[in-house]
Order: C-alpha cells, then sequence, then structure tokens
C-alpha cells in the first residue's frame, strides 16, 4: 500500500469532485495521505486541510507557513500555527523553505521565517517538510545549523518534491533528512533526477503527488491527484531494480517510522 506523502487536497481544484479523488486513491492502494494544510493560500486557510484530516482517518495533516507567502509571517499567524500543530492529526511542520525560482517574498524574509519555524518545530518535536527550489546553498547552511546542530536530526524531515542536485541530496542525508520524489522523476526530461534517486538509500525514500500540480506520466499536464503517486512508485521500482510492492512497502514503512506511527 502507497502513502502519500504530500498532498493539497483543499484546494479549490477539488471543489467539485474531492470525495471521488479521496475514493480513487483509497482504490489505487493509497492507505494514507499526508495533507500540507494551506500552503499557497494565505493568512487564516489552515481549517479546510484540518478538516480533511478530521474527517478521514487515513488523512493526516502537517501545518507551516510556504516560503511564497514568508512576508505574511508576524505574531498571530505564529500563534495560529502553533495552535494547529497541536491537533491530534497533525504530524508535521511544513511546508517551509526557501524558493529563489519565483521569490515571492523577499529572500532575507523567507531565510528569517524559515528559521524561526525549525525553531518551531523543533520545540513542538514535530519532523520538518521542506520546499527548496534554486537555493540549495542558503538550504543547506539553514538546516545545518538551525535543525542539525539544534538536535532536529533526532526528529527529522523530508526534501519534499526532490528536485535538486547531487549535492543537496548527499548534504539532505547527512543532515538525516528523507527524500521525497514526485511526478517530476517520471518526465522524460528528467534524466538527472532519476540519477540522483538511484543514489538515494531505500530507507530514505518517500513518494509523493504534490497534486494538484505535477501529474506524472502518463497524465502529465492534467490535474494531479493522490492516486498518481503509484505511477512515481513505478518509476522508483524501475530505477532501483525492485518491484512496485517493494517500493511501497518501503516508502510506507520509512514515513511511518519517520512520524512515529510505526
Ligand atoms: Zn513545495
Ligand atoms: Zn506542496
Amino acid at each position: 500500500m502507497f502513502i502519500d506523502s504530500h498532498s493539497h487536497l483543499d484546494v479549490s481544484n477539488y471543489d467539485a469532485d474531492r470525495s471521488e479523488v479521496i475514493a480513487r486513491a483509497r482504490a489505487a492502494g493509497v492507505e494514507l495521505m499526508l495533507e500540507i494544510a494551506g500552503s499557497d493560500v494565505g493568512k487564516g486557510s489552515l481549517e479546510p486541510g484540518l478538516r480533511l484530516a478530521e474527517e478521514h482517518e487515513f488523512i493526516f495533516a502537517a501545518v507551516g507557513l510556504h516560503p511564497h507567502e514568508a512576508s505574511l509571517y508576524d505574531a498571530e499567524l505564529e500563534q495560529t500555527l502553533l495552535e494547529c500543530s497541536r491537533h491530534p492529526k497533525v504530524i508535521g511542520w511544513g511546508e517551509i523553505g526557501l524558493d529563489y525560482y519565483y521569490d515571492h517574498s523577499p529572500r532575507d524574509v523567507q531565510q528569517q521565517v524559515f528559521r524561526r519555524q525549525l525553531e518551531l518545530a523543533l520545540e513542538q518535536k514535530l519532523p520538518v517538510i521542506i520546499h527548496t527550489r534554486d537555493a540549495e546553498d542558503d538550504t543547506i547552511s539553514i538546516l545545518r545549523e538551525h535543525w542539525q546542530q539544534a538536535g532536529g536530526a533526532e526528529i527529522g524531515g523530508i526534501i519534499h518534491c526532490f528536485t535538486g542536485t547531487q549535492t543537496l541530496a548527499d548534504a539532505a542525508l547527512e543532515i538525516g533528512f528523507h527524500i521525497s520524489f514526485s511526478g517530476v522523476v517520471t518526465f522524460k526530461t528528467a534524466e538527472e533526477l532519476r540519477s540522483v534517486a538511484r543514489t538515494v538509500p531505500m530507507e530514505r525514500l518517500l513518494i509523493e503527488t504534490d497534486c494538484p500540480f505535477l501529474a506524472p506520466m502518463p497524465y502529465r499536464g492534467k490535474r494531479n491527484e493522490p492516486a498518481f503517486v503509484v505511477e512515481t512508485a513505478k518509476k522508483l521500482a524501475e530505477l532501483k531494480q525492485t518491484s512496485v510492492e517493494e517500493i511501497a512497502n518501503i516508502t510506507s514503512g520509512n514515513f511511518r517510522r519517520l512520524f512515529g506511527m510505526a
């Protein structure tokens, strides 16, 4: 059975058929989904993601402020995040990190908010879900200083939708992180990413959709959904020269251990 370690089922893309999407995931063998509550939609938007986790025993949630929205961070939002982080279905803090590709928030603000949320996740003893794009060096140095050296290695975390270099993968593994691959690994042009995936130890591997975006082949360009995580597992099975069942079992076991559910 598969675990989609990163989905955004609260977004409006699913308003018309959310329950069918969830049913299709279950039918495809998705045993658990981690809902990243409220990213990309701004203040006060964590509720719909938490409701989904309350309504379905197989949906868990993470809360955090996406780097795109780092400018929105203030004491009030921090209080909301802290309160939500204590919700019984919340098992992770994220997605947080740095995105220098879009630069929707100034880089210094992104860094400051990233560091602050790492501190809070550490206090709450929650694994962190990291988003990083075109910001590898700063991501690595902040994670080393404000997570690894602060005691975070025992708690762990995920570099989600990994699309980085071998250098980032190696650093993340050294910091004690898991690496989660999305549908991007199935794209024709992702040869370099596939070579990185071959080097990631099985015990640190996770799979995700990051839906509604980044649908894997053969659905590329369509709306993504958790059922499609199977395609990413198939590709990893090919790269690791093993069966899809083995990838499913190992990645699900890794997820459960990371989040203390094993
Ligand atoms: Zn992300
Ligand atoms: Zn995401």
